[in-house]
């Protein structure tokens, strides 16, 4: 599923210069941290990014939010939170990727490069990467939510023994 999307046209059109607002819609979401211990949540995230063009070469600089759930590691509960943060990238034409001589040592700057085929880019990778790397690794409820826990002495208390006799007496009757 893509749809992070622009066009280069569209923003060549602009005189390079064009700025993007989408929607992080829960099912968007859901897909992007499958597999992980989180989940969407109901409400929509967002991102707003500014795209530059420097020749064929896309400058990406923006933010985005993205609401998530998961279970709280000390209460057990569902709990609701947002992943916000900042996005940047540097995407080159796939095509300039083939002209690098292979026995070219790669720097850092270039390890970090994206890069996009045809006329439309997609930044739904870049987003969906940030996401996972920015999300609490251990999601806890906001303040101490062990306070919620009911008190030891509201749990009725029943030895194993006097289940089983109990039980023994449910069945004679
Ligand atoms: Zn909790």
């Amino acid at each position: 599923m893509s749809t992070l999307t622009f066009r280069i046209a569209d923003v060549e059109a602009e005189q390079g210069k064009k700025s993007y607002s989408f929607e992080l819609k829960p099912d968007w979401v859901e897909e992007a941290v499958l597999d992980t211990e989180y989940s969407a949540a109901t409400n929509i995230g967002t991102v707003s990014v500014d795209i530059r063009l420097v020749e064929q070469d896309v400058v990406v600089t923006g933010r985005f939010k993205a609401p998530l759930s998961a279970i709280c590691g000390r209460c057990n509960s569902r709990v609701e939170f947002e992943v916000a943060s900042k996005l940047s990238a540097y995407i080159c034409p796939a095509a300039s990727q083939a002209d690098l001589p292979p026995e070219l040592e790669l720097t850092p700057e270039d390890l970090e490069r994206d890069y996009y085929e045809g006329e439309e880019v997609s930044l739904d990778a870049l987003v969906r990467e940030t996401i996972l790397l920015e999300a609490p690794s251990q999601p806890r409820c906001e303040g101490d939510c062990s306070l919620d826990l009911p008190e030891p002495t509201e749990i009725k208390r029943e030895s194993p023994l006097s289940a089983l006799l109990n039980l023994k007496k449910d069945l004679k009757s």
